[in-house]
């Protein structure tokens, strides 16, 4: 399929905590959920001892809260990119898909999403089923076993969705953006995800704010009187970015 039987189309794929929330909520919750035990597991899955999925079913084992509580914890915690709700308003004019993939938990993504009134965006996410008197259970439905390691396996969604797609942008900073952004046309990194596609060399455009993000594809995908001009993949459009940097 050519780009122009697809009519242009671009699919942001965005990450959650520690990129559409600065802070990184899921952490903090099992910080302070799980009476200490979180800290250990949390470093097995850091050092790669361990995947997300093996480290959410050891966490959902000491996992201690109703539903209530980390709710009210969740959403005093995060703390939305000043920019998100522009970005978002950006990609609905230019009629970009925007899809939010998280190896967090679906419950407080998207109370904070309701919190904002942004709603309306589709998470793909690990699944907390709560259950009165007992301890929270916590499901895959995005895991691939592929090599079984996420929770959410977003290299896996990127995939299911490369043929609707002619330019496929992704945003992220941590662990599992690693693997689905080495897929992506665009990338946008910060933190882990930045260091890693440095060291590795692979192109990936570093940001602050979803001002940065909205600011280089305005400039490189929008497409004005409807038409598509967007031209850039990987290598050229971080090159593009660091040329407008080093002229400022
Ligand atoms: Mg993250």
């Amino acid at each position: 399929m050519t780009q122009t039987d697809r009519g242009g189309k671009v699919l942001v794929l965005c990450d959650f905590d520690g990129t559409v929330s600065r802070t990184d909520v899921g952490n903090r919750l099992f910080r302070r959920f799980s009476g200490g035990g979180w800290r250990e597991i949390d470093a097995a899955y850091v050092s790669g001892e361990v995947g997300s999925r093996e480290a959410y079913r050891r966490a959902a084992a000491i996992l201690d809260g109703d539903a209530d509580r980390m709710l009210e914890f969740v959403l005093r915690e995060a703390d939305l990119d000043p920019d998100f709700r522009a970005f978002r308003s950006f990609c609905r004019e230019q009629g970009h898909d925007l899809l939010i993939v998280s190896d967090g938990l679906d419950f407080y993504i998207e109370a904070i999403l309701r919190s904002h009134s942004l709603e309306e965006i589709p998470v793909h996410a690990n699944r907390i089923v709560f259950r009165p008197g007992q301890r929270p259970d916590i499901e895959f439905p995005w895991a691939s076993e592929d090599c079984g390691l996420c929770g959410t396996c977003k290299r896996g969604i990127l995939r299911s969705m490369r043929n609707r797609y002619d330019r496929i942008v992704y945003v992220g900073n941590g662990h599992s953006d690693v693997c689905p952004s080495a897929e992506a046309d665009v990338v946008f990194g910060r933190d882990h995800l930045l260091e890693v596609c440095r060291r590795e060399g692979r192109p990936c455009i570093p940001f602050e704010r979803f001002g940065d993000v909205l600011d280089f594809l305005s400039r490189n995908l929008s497409r004005p009187s409807g038409t598509h001009n967007g031209r850039l993949r990987g290598a050229n459009a971080a090159g593009r970015i660091e040329e407008n940097q080093t002229g400022r």
